[in-house]
């Protein structure tokens, strides 16, 4: 589950990834074809703006040439003209102007006379045609600066030519007066003739010598042949394109190009402009700024964001944890995280032990939760310091312990429980709550693989010592898998035993102590099996205590015995108290007063015939058990302490609940014999009487026991001396009828 959630994470972080930069490079690519149509744009803009210039600056200088050359037909001198034209010159900023007489000869407004005959200005002059040049070498003052240079013919009245005037420009001047309204940019125009010879040009390369347009195109091994051929074409075709260089190694990356015709003249003409990479490089550097801010943003977010999901996953698992495998009473492990550590022992031999306290509901219901929950604290504690190394102990639920001790003999580990026990038993005095007595159940094993199993065996080996006050643990092999076996049935057919009145309700009879006369009786209850045998309650009353299923038949007693009195008293026979006996469990279910009351009144039964056995161990420090005591007896019961002197000091609590009688244990009524034992008993008669309760002495079996009840003046006694419990009709027979 961790390793799927894992690899969802990290799916889902790759492709988010993924998107993100998808995203980030279409935006940028978006942006650079954007940005590279603006610059083409751009280009085409200046490239149409300088074709208009230059038509137009051409245009003009040539309707000058034309106007002097006009104005010069009928002068007839040279001189004349030459000197006409020095004022043009000027004027127009010409670097030199020229007149050529038909034999060839050029005479200069700076002085030069020179043969031109045979140059293509004197020639298409001559023919009557304008011409302008492409970017020559300034011949005539050997500076060898480029210049172009202009030429119309001279006619004389007959309209023929008669000479050609020229004017000569600095390229350096042309090119300025052409590009100087021309952004401030990398790359460079050219305005290159069909022969790709440079007219003029402008841009960072013009320092350099103006190449020919075309020398980037000769170069047959050069990766944009495609587009030279492609430009070549066009251009004999007449017409302009724009685009980005093919080639990205290609300094000048965008190109423009479109043809330039001029009406005075004859030329076709095209302006070619390119601009580096470096323009949308530059172009692109802000907004690539804002978006690398933006992208650190984004990508910051998303760390921080996955940093915050990753630390409340993390917490989350944490929570997650310790609600699964982390007890919240001792803050140690629950079964779970027992379980999770037992995987990692590899499958080691030991013993599994299982631990719980006995009575430990009584600490609960008498010292509150809280003190229960710092007992099972302590004890948890207690179990974990007598871990070691490897093993591991957990809290299963309520006072239920598992331990794993990595031993291999059973007497070490014995000897490891019995110093827990003392450590245990300790702790109810530290802890001031009533006496704590671990009950311990040990499955050995050579496999932790089935853990439930081996925790099973264990609880099932604690059974044999479950109730037992002279060992607290056993070992599995120690079971009596036929009690099990026998216990099983018992739960399984209770209810169907309850239905069919399997259970019989005998009596045992009371005698007053002096005159031995039958005062009462105590109402036991028997189990007839289908083969007619009796179960005693000792064999199914504890059972039914861990079922709850005591709580049904308590009741069916307490039924049984209203009904029977009544029967009695229909017969005309005298009404003698029977006791029953109620489990401490049956006093937990609520309502249980007003229930016993319900019951006697639909029977309609004197209170006074009925009286209820409360074990001496339910009453300890119990103050909800002493308000119904109370209750019970507003209800107009009586009630008698059972087994007192069974084994908890609780002489105190004859002071805090108000019992009528109390049933002396027959383990106490046995140290009659014993001295000490005897002045106990005495003790303990003269405290009752002087508290105004009765005594009814329990397990009398010898008469010595009789007398010396007598003597202490013991009120009732009950034993096998007087009489065995007897069967409903046998002890009918021995009740006597009103008269
Ligand atoms: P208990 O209430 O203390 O009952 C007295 C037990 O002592 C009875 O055992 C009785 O047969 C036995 N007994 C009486 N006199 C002598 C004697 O002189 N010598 C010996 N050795 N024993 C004597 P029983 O009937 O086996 O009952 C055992 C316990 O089962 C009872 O102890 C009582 O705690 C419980 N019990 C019996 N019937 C009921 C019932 O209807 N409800 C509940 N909750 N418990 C019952
Ligand atoms: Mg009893
Ligand atoms: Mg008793």
């Amino acid at each position: 589950m961790k390793q799927k959630n894992g690899i969802l994470l990290t799916a889902v972080i790759i492709l988010v990834s993924f998107v993100f930069i998808i995203t980030v490079a279409t935006v940028f690519n978006n942006i650079r074809n954007n940005l590279s149509s603006e610059v083409i744009s751009s280009l085409e803009e200046e490239v149409e703006q300088n074709i208009s210039l230059i038509r137009s600056e051409i245009e003009d200088k040539f309707v000058v040439l034309n106007s002097l050359a006009k104005e010069l037909s009928s002068d007839e001198n040279e001189e004349d003209a030459v000197d006409k034209m020095r004022v043009f010159e000027e004027v127009y900023n010409f670097r030199r102007m020229g007149y050529v007489n038909l034999d060839g000869i050029a005479k200069t407004t700076d002085g030069y006379e020179e043969d031109l005959s045979l140059t293509a200005i004197v020639e298409e002059g001559l023919a009557g045609k304008s011409y302008i040049t492409t970017a020559i070498e300034d011949v005539l003052d050997d500076s060898h600066e480029k210049i172009n240079v202009m030429s119309v013919p001279v006619y004389d009245s007959a309209h023929n030519v008669k000479g050609v005037i020229f004017a000569e420009y600095d390229s350096k001047l042309f090119h300025d007066l052409i590009f100087s309204h021309s952004m401030q940019r990398e790359g460079f125009s050219y305005v290159v003739n069909m022969n790709g010879d440079i007219i003029t040009s402008y841009g960072s390369d013009t320092s350099k010598d103006l190449p020919s347009i075309f020398s980037y195109t000769d170069n047959p091994e050069a990766s944009d042949n495609g587009l030279r051929r492609e430009v070549l074409s066009n251009m004999e075709a007449g017409i302009g394109d724009s685009g980005i260089g093919p080639n990205s190694e290609d300094t000048y990356f965008f190109y423009c190009y479109k043809p330039l015709k001029i009406e005075s003249v004859d030329v076709q003409w095209y302006v070619f402009s390119v601009e580096p990479r470096d323009v949308l490089t530059r172009r692109m550097k802000p907004i690539m700024n804002d978006i690398q801010y933006l992208v650190i943003i984004i990508v910051g977010l998303f760390i921080v964001a996955n940093l915050i999901y990753i630390y409340y996953n993390l917490k989350r698992r944490r929570e997650l944890y310790q609600l699964a495998y982390v007890d919240p009473v001792t803050g140690g492990d629950n079964f779970a995280g027992f379980k999770q550590k037992v995987k990692e022992l590899d499958n080691k031999s030991g013993y599994i032990v299982s631990v719980d306290l006995s009575e430990f509901k009584l600490i609960n219901s008498v010292c509150g939760v809280e003190k229960g929950d710092e007992v099972l604290s302590e004890v948890w504690k207690i179990i974990k310091e007598n871990c070691c190394g490897e093993e591991i102990c957990a809290r299963v639920n309520a006072d239920r312990f598992i331990v794993f001790f990595a031993e291999n003999k059973k007497e070490a580990v014995v000897l490891r429980l019995e110093h827990i026990t003392r450590q245990i038993q300790t702790l109810s005095e530290n802890l001031n709550v009533p006496r704590l007595f671990p009950v311990m159940g040990i499955y050995h094993t050579d496999s932790l693989e089935n853990i439930d199993r081996c925790y099973g065996d264990a609880l099932r080996a604690k059974s044999i010592v479950k109730g037992r006050r002279d060992k607290n643990y056993a070992f599995y092999d120690e079971l009596d898998h036929d009690a099990i076996a026998m216990n099983q049935k018992l739960e399984e057919s209770f209810d169907k035993a309850l239905q069919n009145n399997c259970f019989e309700v005998w009596y045992q009879p009371k005698f007053d102590a002096h005159t031995e006369e039958l005062v009462g009786a105590e109402a036991l209850v028997r189990w007839r099996d289908e083969d007619g045998s009796l179960i005693p309650p000792g064999r199914f009353i504890p059972l039914f205590e861990k079922n709850g299923n005591i709580i049904k038949l308590d009741e069916y007693v307490f039924r049984e015995v209203c009904r029977q009195q009544k029967q009695w008293e229909r017969q005309g026979i005298k009404c003698i108290p029977v006791s029953v006996n109620i489990s401490r469990f049956s006093l937990y279910y609520s309502n249980v007063v007003d229930k016993y009351k319900r019951i006697m009144q639909h029977y309609e039964v004197e209170p006074d015939c009925i009286e209820l056995e409360i074990t001496e161990s339910a009453t300890i420090e119990n103050t909800e058990i002493a308000k119904l005591i109370g209750q019970f007896r507003d209800a107009g019961f009586k009630i008698l302490l059972d087994d007192f002197g069974s084994g908890y000091s609780s002489l105190s609590t004859l002071n805090q609940m108000h019992f009528d009688t109390i049933k002396l244990d027959k383990s106490l009524v046995d140290f009659i014999g014993n001295d000490s034992g005897e002045k106990l008993l005495e003790f303990i008669i003269g405290l009752a009487h002087g508290l105004g309760i009765k005594i009814t002495a329990e397990g009398v079996e010898e008469e010595k026991q009789v007398e010396f009840l007598k003597q202490l003046d013991c009120d009732d006694i009950q034993g096998y001396y007087f009489s065995k419990p007897l069967m409903c009709k046998a002890f009918e027979s021995k009740l006597e009828r009103r008269d």
